[in-house]
């Protein structure tokens, strides 16, 4: 595994050779990520997938089906393109609500369904039976840990994700041979344990019966600090006391910290408190979770405002007013022509981004452990066209 402090070395690169703007995604940094996550599934027996809706670079999925065990889907697009591109590892989908015609391909590239209403489970029954995939139903087990975050909340009051303890028969139907609950989001080991003692106090009855219990994602195994003994000690007495499958479906903790985003700041213009630095990225279309979190990204060699000599608000070249990212200081101000590099690019990034105001999608790069760039994927104007008529 590579050194934490060579790994920032060579995030902190705007690889001047690269055309901007960029996502690049560093492999050694992904490495140290599967690495850690391999460790908790061999050390425990438990199952980890690729949540792809967080990353789905899938020109690094071969390697990373060889460290984790699969990948799970939002729907059937997902799924099908861990289908076809992590091909050997095992499949799961959750989507609230499947149509007829998507579970007749689901049926066929999926191995775990998870249902998030018993109609749903009852109406796809026939196609589901026929294939011999092992279902689950999604639950809710009504005990929020997160504050402030409601819209990441699937417990927040009057969520449709999951089934509530209350609406669930004494007997769960035929056929059912897991549960699956997720609620946490960017948490740590305690507030799973935590989840867990109101789940099986609500649904353990249901526990001795099954084959398997997937504890969702939101965990954050891969941040230094994270308590992975904790992890480790829950998932080792799940599987001793039920005898279950234990899976878990990180997605931001697969690849956290592993990407950045290069920027070219195109002009400088005067706003009436500081400076606006006009770069050729945006927030609203190549990081929209910067507006919709909303969160500040870190910004490698820049302090807090005020923290260094001069304070610059960042921006894009939208029509957006709002299209800001932040602000941020610097030791000398940027000018026309500087790159800048924001971290933690890879997750929720490429997967949320869209051409609004005709912007141009950044390339998509990835950076070898030799340290060599390949520009995996390059979007033009056609890119932009082909999504509307
Ligand atoms: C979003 C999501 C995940 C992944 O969450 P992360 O916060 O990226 O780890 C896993 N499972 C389900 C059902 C999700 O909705």
């Amino acid at each position: 595994m590579m050194e934490r402090e060579t790994l920032e070395r060579r995030l902190r690169s705007a690889e001047p050779s690269l055309r901007t703007p960029v996502y690049l995604v560093d492999e050694a940094a992904l490495l140290c990520n599967l690495e850690i996550l391999q460790g908790v599934a061999r050390r425990t027996g438990c199952h980890i997938l690729l949540a792809q809706k967080a990353f789905s670079m899938f020109r690094v999925y071969p390697l990373i089906g060889r460290y984790l065990a699969g990948a799970t889907a939002s729907g059937l697009y997902e799924a099908r393109l861990a289908h076809e591109e992590m091909p050997g590892g095992e499949n799961h989908v959750f989507c609230p609500a499947y149509t007829a015609e998507e579970m007749a391909e689901i049926v066929r590239i999926c191995d775990h369904i998870s249902f998030n209403s018993l109609v749903q489970l009852e109406a796809h029954r026939p196609l589901w039976e026929a294939a011999g995939v092992s279902v689950g139903l999604r639950v809710n087990p009504e005990h929020s840990t997160q504050e402030g975050h409601a819209i990441y909340d699937p417990c927040a009051p009057g969520s449709r994700l999951g089934i509530r303890r209350q609406n669930l028969p004494e007997r769960l139907p035929r056929g059912v041979e897991g549960l699956h609950f997720h609620t946490l989001c960017e948490q740590d080991a305690a507030p799973l344990v935590e989840t867990f003692a109101a789940f099986e106090k609500a649904f353990g009855s249901f526990l001795p019966g099954l084959k398997w219990l997937n504890l969702g994602g939101g965990h954050h195994i891969t941040r230094p600090g994270y308590d992975i003994a904790a992890l480790e000690g829950l998932i080792l007495s799940i599987r001793e006391t039920y005898g279950l499958e234990v899976y878990l479906e990180p997605g931001e903790a697969v690849a956290l910290g592993a990407g950045t985003l290069i920027t070219t700041v195109l002009d400088v213009v005067d706003a009436s408190d500081m400076p606006v630095l006009i770069l050729d990225t945006s927030a609203a279309c190549h990081m929209p979770d910067v507006l919709e979190m909303p969160y500040r990204p870190p910004l490698y060699g820049a302090g807090e405002p005020g923290e260094k000599a001069y304070t610059c608000r960042l921006a894009a070249r939208t029509c957006l007013a709002g299209d800001v990212i932040g602000a941020y200081s610097f030791d000398a101000c940027p000018k026309a022509g500087d790159r800048l590099v924001f971290g933690d690019m890879a997750i929720y990034s490429m997967v949320k981004n869209n051409t609004f105001n005709g912007m141009p999608l950044p390339d998509i790069a990835l950076r070898h452990t030799d340290g060599s760039c390949e520009v995996v994927r390059r979007f033009g104007y056609q890119d932009f066209k082909t999504r509307l008529s």
